[in-house]
């Protein structure tokens, strides 16, 4: 089969190096990532300035954007057919619950299953102060992740976000289905002054907690299991929808 990876760690990443040894025996894969650091980006399309892309080596290209400009210029220009599926990662930090919607892991995987093509993002839930990183371990759930899909098609536009705990494979008790959590963290905005006596900020706070909801994807990987847990790019509220046709027009 034809692998398209991506990250947004960076090409250099680790967690990418780890995630093609992992998928290597699957078949070819194919890299196309950013040339930095992309974390938080979210679906964001560079389309107010050129977007390079250098060759790192046979079937590698880092590109001057986001994981989605990746996603979007691997499909469309670089890789000289579709591939049979798209995996993201393995990103440097869990995506739990509401991360998914700020993630560029997230998103690149979302972007190709936009495109129709089967897709997972993958990531290593780190603890403060873990020094050691398993990605070995969260290789190897990717692969079975990979050949899961593979063996088992999912619907259309569906896509799946995988997250595996820091520590040995063996000591990981599994592989969990899971519902899209909720995730709490600090409101945290640090206002600083420059040199120059102007004011700026740095946003993003630590961790709190994972709200305790049943069958979801944080309280599952603080249990100790892999998580799998399948998405969609339609966010409609279905029963709101109906609703407003009590008091719209049509
Ligand atoms: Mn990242």
């Amino acid at each position: 089969m034809d692998l398209l990876l991506c990250n947004d760690d960076g090409i250099d990443a680790s967690g990418i190096a780890a995630l093609e040894e992992a998928l290597a025996p699957l078949g070819t894969v194919w890299v196309v990532a950013p040339e930095s650091e992309q974390s938080a980006a979210s679906h964001a399309l560079t389309m107010h300035k050129p977007l390079r892309a250098h060759r790192h080596a046979e079937r590698h290209w880092a590109i001057s954007g986001t994981p989605a400009d990746c996603i979007y210029l691997g499909l469309n220009n670089l890789l000289p057919g579709r591939p049979d599926v798209v995996v993201s990662g393995i990103n440097r930090g869990s995506n739990l619950g509401n991360d998914v919607f700020y993630s560029g892991t997230v998103a690149a995987a979302m972007e190709a299953a936009l495109h129709g093509l089967p897709a997972t993002a993958v990531s290593l839930h780190l603890e403060p102060g873990d020094r050691e990183r398993h990605w070995a371990t969260a290789g190897g759930v990717a692969r079975r992740v990979v050949e899961g899909l593979r063996d088992h098609p999912l619907a259309d536009g569906v896509f799946l976000n995988v997250n595996v705990p820091n520590c040995a494979a063996d000591a990981v008790r599994g592989l969990r289905a899971t519902a899209l959590g909720r995730r709490r963290y600090a409101p945290r905005v640090d206002l600083r002054t420059d040199p120059r006596g102007r004011h700026y900020y740095w946003i993003g706070g630590s961790h709190q907690a994972f709200v305790p909801l049943e069958g979801t994807d944080g309280p599952a990987i603080e249990a100790g299991w892999a998580t799998v847990t399948p998405l969609r790019p339609d966010l409609t509220a279905q029963t709101a929808l109906d609703a407003l046709r009590a008091w719209s027009d049509a």
